[in-house]
């Protein structure tokens, strides 16, 4: 395997077998167990925007300056603050996120299940406790990025080197013909995030450790004006925009026990940017 570190964005060169590397703190991990397998890394962490300039947010702004920054909406600091470790914060940018695989055991120890290519959901059948309560029916995986909910809820929007979308339009369910999980395609790279201001906005989180753990469930609520926009992490294969009731959740056996937390959390959190 080679590492390129190329001088510009405009020297950069990326494909399918050629990827990005920012802060490594998913991407190393996964080349290790061999869950993806690259040819070339190109080291863009030096390339990206980063920062926070008003409402914009370069790609390579780690977790932890989103923590200390005042200039950006309550729910993402939050997000930031809850997430991952303090060293895991120091290292993984906003970027990388983003893009961040599944937690789900099965497809971290490569059983071949749907995501990967199977015609199997081993969580449906087997350990599902940490799973989806919503879109669970072809993979019951629960997208694990706090941050991803907060600036879903928030109404995000994402810059890439080919177009602009909001957050949530970076985010497709898996289905029979297209096992993705993203729609970024290969080689596209986020460059920056533009997070408008809310009138008000939350990020409350139940997880299994005080710190360090991901989302059994989180949820992100903002208010702008009087529209309230509510979503959630580690309850769906995707960031959950919330459309309609916690109530409309569609649980395993095992994952019951989340619709009546995310119920709890979906009130505080209207509450408290009522
Ligand atoms: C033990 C552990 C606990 C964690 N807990 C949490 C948690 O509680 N909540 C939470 O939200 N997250 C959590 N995380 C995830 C962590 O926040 C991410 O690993 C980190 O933010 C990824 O950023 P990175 O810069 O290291 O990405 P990298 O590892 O460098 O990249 C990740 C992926 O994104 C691609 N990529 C990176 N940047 C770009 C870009 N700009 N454009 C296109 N592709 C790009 C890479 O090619 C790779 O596929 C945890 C991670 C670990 C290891
Ligand atoms: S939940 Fe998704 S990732 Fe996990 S075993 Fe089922 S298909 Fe695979």
């Amino acid at each position: 395997m080679e590492l390129l570190r190329p001088s510009s964005l405009d020297a950069l060169e990326l494909a399918s077998d050629k990827l990005p590397l920012a802060g490594g703190t998913e991407l190393v991990p996964q080349l290790r167990d061999g869950l993806i397998e690259a040819r070339t890394l190109v080291d863009v962490l030096d390339l990206l925007p980063r920062g926070i300039d008003g409402t914009r947010i370069g790609a390579a702004t780690t977790l932890a300056e989103l923590e200390a920054s005042d200039g950006i909406p309550a729910a993402l600091r939050e997000a930031a603050r809850l997430a991952a470790s303090p060293q895991l914060r120091g290292m993984g940018t906003v970027g990388g996120n983003l893009l961040q695989s599944t937690r789900c055991w099965y497809w971290r120890l490569k059983f071949p299940c749907r995501l990967h290519g199977g015609d199997r959901c081993h969580a449906a059948e087997g350990e599902h406790r940490e799973h989806a309560i919503f879109a669970n029916d072809f993979c019951a995986s629960a997208h694990p990025s706090d941050i991803a909910a907060a600036l879903v809820a928030l109404g995000a929007t994402l810059r890439t080197d080919r177009r602009e979308l909001p957050v949530a339009g970076l985010y497709r369910l898996p289905t029979e013909d297209d096992r993705r999980t993203t729609t970024l395609d290969p080689g596209e790279l986020i460059l920056e995030l533009d997070v408008p201001e809310a009138d008000a906005s939350v990020y409350l989180k139940a997880m299994d450790r005080k710190r360090w753990a991901f989302p059994i469930v989180g949820v992100a609520a903002a208010r702008h004006g009087d529209r309230k926009t509510v979503a959630l992490a580690g309850v769906a294969p995707i960031p959950w925009l919330l459309d309609g009731s916690v109530d409309d959740a569609t649980p395993l056996p095992g994952t019951a026990y989340k619709v009546e937390i995310a119920g709890a959390l979906v009130r505080r959190a209207l509450a408290a940017v009522a």
